[in-house]
């Protein structure tokens, strides 16, 4: 037994010693006791060195891929549930019921699987069949409905919400314009940033689906900086909110489109209303730099992004070179190509967008689809 107390403190003392390259990564978190759901958020801060290297700041992008779900709506989407549950209109057994396709319907599955709850997903029948298998399979009740605007009852959306208010026990999270979304950033994703950076840092950039990741951070920021971190919308082609906020205020209707799935916006949610007058200014980002800098960010950084996320990212590096050097500005990566891999590296696709030319040759050899 000394022999094996002897090798247990030899290999204890391996592990722990450090490797040539000195390099220290973050120490484990504890257990995550309440399952899948206390493993959301707590995401790292990645640098962006090449980017940083450019600019002579420093540019951190949030990694909200590394969240269960894969992306920044986890934490929209439990915040809902823990909303709904402390409200009393979620009790065990229950059934939540949301109307989207995207990062929230996957999100909401695994908090709805972790927690014991049943989901009811409604989605226009123009989604893919891959998006709809995801959701089955995550144990969700996807309901396709024919796909129709807004101001018609066969909406999706209204779908949800009819279909949750027929039902005991039953709540419609309503990511849109339910603040519980923006306040799952203001409880966790901005704590969390304002740790990493011991609060240095000097701006803030992201797009806007709901806002209430832009909204949530913004307020968070604001508050505790007493208004010094300037915050930022970065905004896609097709969405209306950079020119509500270069116009102050002017609503225009709704026109052209992004490749950036997941963000643009024709109105202002309930989420983005109490904050958007926060704001600093707005920067538009063409889908050219966007789908650029999803490539450059693999690359360069070894990131794989979906587009908004590298939105985000042109849109933290034109902040950073608009504020000048030494200044630190952080971003979202909110969630990563795998996706929409079939798309983002197809010549074909590109081609059809018109895209292709956007790729710099150097970078070309990474479109192998
Ligand atoms: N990026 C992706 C890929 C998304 O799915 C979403 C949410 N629709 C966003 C960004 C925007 O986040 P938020 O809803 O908090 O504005």
């Amino acid at each position: 037994s000394s022999t094996s107390r002897r090798l247990a403190a030899e290999s204890i003392a391996s592990m722990e010693a450090p490797f040539a390259h000195g390099i220290r990564v973050s120490a484990v978190q504890g257990i995550a006791s309440d399952g899948l759901v206390s493993a959301i958020g707590k995401t790292p801060l990645i640098k962006l060195k090449q980017l940083s290297a450019d600019t002579g700041c420093t540019i951190l992008g949030k990694a909200e891929f590394q969240n269960p779900g894969g992306s920044v709506k986890d934490r929209a989407a439990l915040f809902c549930v823990l909303d709904a549950e402390a409200r009393g209109q979620l009790k065990p057994g229950g059934t939540v019921v949301e109307g989207t396709a995207g990062n929230t319907g996957i999100g909401l599955a695994h908090v709805c699987r972790s927690k014991g709850y049943k989901l009811v997903i409604y989605m226009p029948n123009t989604q893919s069949q891959g998006k709809i298998d995801l959701l089955r399979l995550l144990g969700a009740d996807v309901r396709p409905v024919p796909a129709v605007p807004f101001d018609d009852p066969q909406n999706y959306n209204h779908q949800a919400k009819r279909h949750a208010e027929g039902l005991e026990n039953a709540v419609w999270t309503n990511q849109f314009d339910n603040i519980a979304n923006r306040q799952a950033h203001i409880e966790t994703t901005g704590p969390e940033i304002w740790a990493q950076t011991e609060g240095k840092l000097d701006a803030f950039t992201c797009a806007t689906g709901t806002g209430g990741t832009l909204a949530g951070m913004t307020r968070y920021l604001k508050t505790k900086s007493d208004g010094r971190v300037k915050c930022y919308l970065a905004d896609p082609p097709g969405s209306v909110l950079h020119s509500y906020i270069q116009s102050g205020g002017k609503l225009q209707d709704r026109s052209g489109g992004s490749i950036t799935e997941g963000i643009g916006q024709g109105r202002v949610t309930d989420n983005l209303r109490p904050d958007i007058d926060l704001l600093d200014g707005s920067v538009h980002i063409p889908d050219e730099k966007s789908i650029e800098m999803v490539y450059r960010c693999l690359d360069e950084e070894g990131l794989y992004l979906g587009a908004s996320s590298s939105l985000n990212v042109v849109a933290a590096k034109e902040v950073a070179e608009k504020l000048g050097k030494g200044h630190t500005v952080v971003t979202i990566l909110c969630d990563g190509a795998y996706r929409y891999a079939d798309r983002l590296f197809s010549r074909k696709w590109l081609e059809q967008k018109n895209l292709l030319g956007a790729i710099p040759e150097r970078l070309q050899k990474y479109i192998v689809l």
